[in-house]
């Protein structure tokens, strides 16, 4: 598969920005910088951030054990997803393919860069149509999002339907993996040197505990990389958003300790949500969140922000009929949720 091929002509022939701080990229610590017309007085933020952003990407490095030419970091997931839009997909000509019920900001970003959707619904079970969904893409389907685990539902999809996907699929195939650090699966970054035309997504907003600080992470091949760094703005992650990432990426065991305390609560959440009278179905989840279906959920919804508590009301999305999305919070706002769903029971 031609990578190349892929990639708008626009942003092939792109010349990027060169900042200053690209420019000079020697030992730092004793040079006078007077290049980039920064305040020169010294307030911890006066100077541009790293455009590349090493002490963070370092740190990702050595946790995920992927090098750093393979990553790149954004403001947010959301950002990533728009520069691998405007890499790969012509306004007004491409499309992309979004396996809905999922995340809602595929197709947003297709919107907003004038790009159509073609949408095959998920399973019963939430799984993949893979064989329609290879039929329904022609040569202007550029993109293929697969949200694993998958928000709304929780579940993650099977890694054979994935590894037929990636490998018939004639466009890239982004995994959006915001939820892997709760799944017990691996995760797909440790088999990026098998597929040229696989990008891993995830994010410090979840488990990572700072979605505050937006830090969007995407893994690809080195060529991919580089054709998006072409494209991002060369300052889109902050000094205090690295420097913030830097101090807890140091202290990965806090993290590890977290995800592990909100897997037991999120066991206990759907322990206690099996004794709520109307609650009629709870998905099996990987993530930190619960979908569930009610007898209402829009009256239930209500009910819930009455009684101060606000959950994700999912009934329009298809095949979320009457489902209800529980994010698992600490135990004592869990136990707040499971009391006020029986006072109105
Ligand atoms: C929360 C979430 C993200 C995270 O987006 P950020 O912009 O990094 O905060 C990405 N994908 C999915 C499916 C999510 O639910």
């Amino acid at each position: 598969m031609n990578i190349q091929n892929l990639i708008r002509p626009t942003i092939k022939a792109l010349k990027p920005y060169s900042s200053a701080r690209d420019e000079f990229q020697g030992n730092s610590d004793d040079m006078v910088f007077l290049d980039a017309n920064e305040n020169p007085f010294e307030n911890g933020v006066n100077r541009y951030p790293d455009p590349q952003q090493r002490s963070v990407k370092s740190l990702l490095s050595e946790i995920k054990g992927i090098p750093q030419k393979n990553i790149l970091l954004g403001n947010g997931s959301d950002e990533v997803l728009d520069l691998i839009y405007r890499t790969f997909c012509e306004p007004n000509q491409d499309n992309i393919i979004t396996l809905p019920p999922t995340y809602g900001m595929y197709s947003v970003l297709a919107n907003i860069n004038a790009i159509a959707i073609k949408s095959v619904e998920l399973d019963a079970g939430f799984q993949p149509k893979v064989d329609e969904i290879l039929n329904i893409a022609n040569s202007n389907s550029k993109l293929l999002f697969l949200c694993s685990p998958n928000n709304p539902t929780g579940n993650s999809f099977e890694a054979k339907s994935i590894e037929k996907l990636i490998k018939n699929f004639k466009g890239i195939v982004i995994i959006d993996e915001a939820y892997i650090d709760f799944s017990n699966n691996e995760s797909w970054v440790s088999r990026l040197d098998e597929f040229p035309n696989l990008i891993v997504t995830q994010t410090l907003s979840k488990a990572y505990g700072m979605a505050g600080i937006r830090l969007g992470i995407c893994y690809a091949s080195e060529e991919i990389i580089s054709v998006l760094n072409r494209i991002k703005p060369p300052y889109n992650v902050n000094e205090l958003t690295q420097q913030k990432a830097i101090l807890q990426l140091k202290d990965y065991d806090l993290t590890q300790q977290q995800v592990l305390s909100i897997l037991k609560e999120r066991e206990a959440l759907i322990t206690n949500l099996q004794t709520v009278s109307f609650i009629s179905k709870i998905y099996p989840t990987d993530a930190n969140f619960v979908l569930a279906k009610v007898d209402d959920a829009t009256k239930r919804y209500n009910q819930l922000i009455d009684k101060g508590i606000v959950i994700r009301n999912r009934t329009t999305q298809p095949g979320c009929e009457n489902c209800l999305r529980f994010t698992v919070g600490t135990s004592e706002e869990n136990s707040l949720l499971i009391d006020s769903l029986k006072s109105i029971s």
